[in-house]
């Protein structure tokens, strides 16, 4: 099964309280795909400017990463520029250029309209509705969004949200979009816009899934050294949507698994800057991380 990705491509210039990089590769839809791309087939769906260097193009495909949703235009790539005090739950946003996602008008490769499984990367949520409403059949389709976009275009975002399955959300854009401060009240909340389940990203806290059938916690890796945060999100859904696609059955018990291997995937993200991690992954730490994960939450019955 293959995984239809539309977000951002980007040059991000972060600094954390352990270094600072500027215009290194980033962009939700760059997370969502790398994560996703060690599961299934991805097809991104993007635009990145004239500045945009060959080799992160060859990055990409070196992830057998479908590209050819991925358009040139004249025009600088979007660029995010943000900074994490000690607090690196937190991400504080200094400057968003859109650029050449400003007038993006996104039609997608015939290849792609029969893809099944959908996310709709953090992006402007008309360019999400716009993607989506390209795709024949689809069967399941999740979405991220972030304050910028529920302050900037509240309407349109509710618009798309009722095409939605899944939404993953940091907590504090939970309460902002739901205007609740409740965690558990937001979420109910939330699925009276359309989504049927919420995936409230907490951090190092770890992520909460509610549904009709109820609420599911998953921890976050206790990490050592977290470098930089940037990305931990999308890679968690890259890692969610990447295995749910993989298996090709969502019922609840492939809904926690794939939680848990999108905890996996953010784990690692926040190792390292940029896709630095990520890039030099394998298998197999995948694959023990998981296991560790279980160990982490293991108890036995009273
Ligand atoms: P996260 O997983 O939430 O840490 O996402 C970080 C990525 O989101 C960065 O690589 C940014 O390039 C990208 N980003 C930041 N702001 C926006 C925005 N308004 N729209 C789309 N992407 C963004």
């Amino acid at each position: 099964m293959g995984l239809l990705v539309v977000g951002s491509v980007a040059f991000d210039s972060v600094e954390t309280p352990f270094g600072k990089v500027k215009d290194v590769l980033g962009g939700s839809a760059t997370y969502f795909s790398t994560a996703a791309s060690y599961f299934t087939d991805v097809q991104l769906v993007a635009v990145v400017g004239r500045d945009f260097p060959d080799k992160h193009i060859q990055f990409l495909k070196k992830r057998k990463i479908d590209i050819s949703g991925l358009q040139k235009a004249s025009g600088k790539t979007f660029r995010w520029k943000g900074k994490y005090d000690f607090d690196l739950n937190q991400a504080h946003t200094l400057d968003t250029q859109l650029n050449v996602f400003a007038s993006f008008n996104p039609k997608l490769p015939e290849t792609y309209r029969n893809t099944e499984y959908v996310f709709l990367a953090n992006i402007d949520p008309v360019l999400q509705l716009q993607v989506l409403r390209q795709v024949i059949k689809p069967k399941l389709v999740a979405c991220d969004t972030m304050n910028f976009w529920i302050e900037k275009k509240p309407k349109e975002l509710k618009e798309t949200l009722k095409y939605v399955d899944i939404l993953t959300i940091n907590e504090a854009e939970a309460r902002e979009l739901s205007k609740e401060s409740n965690l558990v009240k937001a979420a109910r909340q939330i699925m009276t816009f359309g989504p049927e389940v919420i995936i409230v990203k907490r951090g190092e806290y770890g992520a909460l899934m509610f549904s009709d059938s109820g609420i599911f916690s998953a921890p976050a890796y206790p990490i050592e050294s977290v470098f930089d945060p940037t990305g931990a999100g999308d890679s968690f859904a890259g890692g969610f949507m990447g295995y749910l696609s993989s298996v090709d059955n969502i019922d609840d018990a492939n809904i926690r698994q794939a939680i848990i291997v999108g905890s996996v995937m953010a784990s690692f993200d926040v190792e390292d800057f940029s896709l630095n991690r990520l890039k030099k992954l394998t298998n197999l730490e995948i694959e023990n991380r998981y296991n560790e994960f279980k160990q982490l939450t293991f108890f036995e019955d009273l």
